[in-house]
């Protein structure tokens, strides 16, 4: 069985207290592999190896610090396959939506940044004819970053690419359930010849590791992404410490088709949004509002098309949708299906867990639910309300603009919004009225690298993407010149 190792110093090694979690397989319920139960004893050798690493790294020039992330980012493309099949036995998604999604937007990751920071600038602000001011930005030291399950590499090095990029050291950890890319991404920042403690990845659970690196006075910067309760622990040990922290936490987020839209492409667009990845995306449109008189047509062609999807093995080539992460969260979207029928929702399709024969006798022990489709629930409700990060959408209707603006903000979530409309004025209006970080028209997860990407209300504080995650990992200071006395007034 593969036995995950930490990445601290440049080198692999094995956790202090020699202790290991099992790490399952999600689609068989089985342990495949050990990853190590790191504690605070593993975040300080990390700390200490980050810390000796930064004065050479951040005066590294610009050039060869994009060089070093260019050569990650060609490894992980030249183990595209090997890195897919990882993400998917240790996610449970298709195999098709590892190698078509997270492996190429890690690759992505480390290029865009690699390159964004040969083109970082920054301002500079004449005071009449008095003096300059410049703002000289500068790395910020130690860069604690912590990314969940959903999207293991994706996500982490969303994180990692930036901090690195802008002349930090890092200590990062990912998901323990879900730690396999991040191991293998080590391999390849050896390869790469990434020098030592510019980044250490330290594996365990979230209470000690996570935890730890939160509280540590020499990380000073935390990039946070996962569960919105989490997040507010994080807030609390971070806040006494003065700490910068980017928090990207869950969603909620409304699919609003109005009757003028183009019902061919909100479909399957909708279908993905609603299931892609397990649901189990933090812009999943897991509420979806039709204006009402197109809401019978849609609910018919929506409901039987999402029957169609093939749950199943997520090494097939034809599976649509693979098994959720854990035990632990079936057991949660379970849960939150019979409250939906305790509040009063109708079950169109699913809301039951996957039967055996479809799929396969290898994917018996697995935590697989059928995609499911909920109908005539208050817009109040906790089902509608709640994140449940699982198969599982409601569909409600909605009489006009007023009404679905107040259902879409009617949840604490703030993070992405799709409008499906072709009156662009409307679309407008409601961009603006939407409380959320992203609004999406007539499209869903269609992503830039450059734009600000993050959430409002209890979906997140700060922005990551673009500039503005090269100023986050930064310190701007102010320089003031004020001009001689007797310079010439122009
Ligand atoms: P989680 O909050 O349980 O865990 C996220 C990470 O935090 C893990 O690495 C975990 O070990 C660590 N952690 C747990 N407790 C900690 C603590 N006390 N201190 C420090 N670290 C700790 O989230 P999850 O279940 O892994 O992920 C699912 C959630 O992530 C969903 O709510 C989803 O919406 C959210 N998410 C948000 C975004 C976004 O960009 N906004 C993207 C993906 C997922």
């Amino acid at each position: 069985m593969t036995k995950i190792a930490h990445y601290i110093n440049g080198e692999m090694v094995e956790p202090v207290s020699h202790r290991y979690l099992d790490n399952l397989d999600p689609a068989t319920g089985e342990a495949y592999s050990l990853v190590p139960d790191g504690d605070e004893r593993d975040v300080e050798r990390a700390v200490e190896a980050a810390e000796k690493a930064f004065p050479a790294w951040s005066r590294t020039p610009a050039a060869q610090r994009s060089a070093v992330l260019l050569r990650i980012a060609d490894l992980i493309e030249a183990n595209l396959e090997r890195l897919a099949r990882a993400e998917c036995v240790d996610t449970g998604k298709p195999l098709r939506l590892a190698r078509s999604l997270d492996i190429p937007r890690a690759a992505s990751n480390f290029r865009f940044f690699a390159t964004a920071i040969l083109h970082f600038h920054s301002e500079s602000h004449a005071t009449d004819h008095r003096a300059i001011n410049y703002t000289l930005r500068r790395p910020r030291g130690i860069a604690g970053l912590i990314s969940p399950w959903n999207l293991p590499l994706y996500l982490l090095t969303w994180k990692i690419a930036p901090a690195l990029a802008t002349g930090n050291t890092a200590v990062a950890k990912p998901s323990e359930i879900t730690p396999m890319t991040a191991f293998l991404l080590s391999e390849i920042c050896r390869e790469a010849s990434l020098p030592p403690g510019v980044l250490n990845i330290v594996h365990g659970q979230g209470a000690n590791v996570g935890a730890a690196i939160t509280r540590h006075p020499k990380i000073g910067t935390i990039s946070f992404t996962g569960g919105t309760k989490t997040g507010a622990e994080i807030a609390r040990s971070a806040a006494p410490l003065f700490k910068k922290v980017a928090l990207e936490l869950g969603g909620k987020n409304p699919n609003i088709i109005f009757a003028d839209a183009r019902l061919e492409e909100v479909l399957p667009t909708s279908l993905r949004s609603s299931f892609d990845n397990q649901g189990q995306i933090c812009l999943s449109g897991s509420r979806i509002f039709v204006e009402e008189s197109a809401y019978e047509g849609f609910v018919e062609r929506f409901v039987s098309e999402a029957s169609r999807l093939k749950v199943g093995d997520p090494l097939e080539p034809d599976t649509d949708q693979g098994a959720l992460i854990s035990r632990a969260q079936f057991d949660k979207v379970m849960q939150y299906i019979s409250l939906a029928r305790e509040e009063g929702g109708t079950i169109r399709c699913g809301g039951v867990p996957a039967d055996a024969v479809s799929v396969g006798e290898r994917c018996k022990g697995g935590f697989f639910v059928q995609p499911t489709v909920i109908t005539d629930l208050k817009v109040e409700s906790r089902v509608n309300r709640e994140e449940i990060f699982g198969p599982v959408v409601t569909i409600t209707p909605f009489k006009d603009e007023e009404e679905v603006v107040a259902y879409a903000n009617g949840t604490d979530y703030g993070l992405a919004a799709s409008l499906w409309t072709e009156n662009l004025p409307r679309a407008h209006r409601l961009a603006e009225r939407i409380a959320s970080g992203t609004i999406w028209i007539n499209c869903w997860m269609l992503r830039d690298l450059r734009v600000p990407f993050g959430g409002m209300k209890s979906s997140g504080v700060g922005r990551e993407g673009g500039e503005e995650a090269l100023r986050f990992f930064t310190e701007p200071k102010n320089v003031c010149i004020q001009f001689p006395p007797d310079a010439p007034k122009g």
